[in-house]
């Protein structure tokens, strides 16, 4: 099974008010690396007409985006109580 097939198995209960997750454009336009892109497993990062796109709605809460920005540009918390991803259906 592709980890796109089991992505898809997942249930969200999206905040539309609030982004757990932030970046820092203004670092990201001058990024050398876009590591964010190589490692989040949900494609919440990726590049589009060269500059960084993300989206928080995907997140699958693993963590690895703030590991992975050398840069300080994510800013990373937990969703709400109740949001988020459940991944009793993955
Ligand atoms: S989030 Fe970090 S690694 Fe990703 S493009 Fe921005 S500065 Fe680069
Ligand atoms: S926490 Fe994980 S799934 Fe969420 S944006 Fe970061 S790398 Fe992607």
């Amino acid at each position: 099974m592709q980890v796109e097939e089991k992505l898809a198995l997942l249930n969200y209960k999206t905040d539309p008010a609030y982004a757990h997750i932030t970046i820092d454009e203004s670092i990201c336009e001058t990024c050398p690396d876009h590591f964010c892109t190589f490692g989040c497993p949900a494609k919440c990062y990726t590049i589009i007409d060269g500059r960084i796109n993300f989206k928080y709605e995907d997140c699958v809460e693993c963590g690895t985006c703030v590991i992975a920005c050398a840069h300080g540009s994510v800013k990373w918390t937990n969703p709400k109580g109740g949001q988020g991803i459940k991944y009793k259906f993955g």
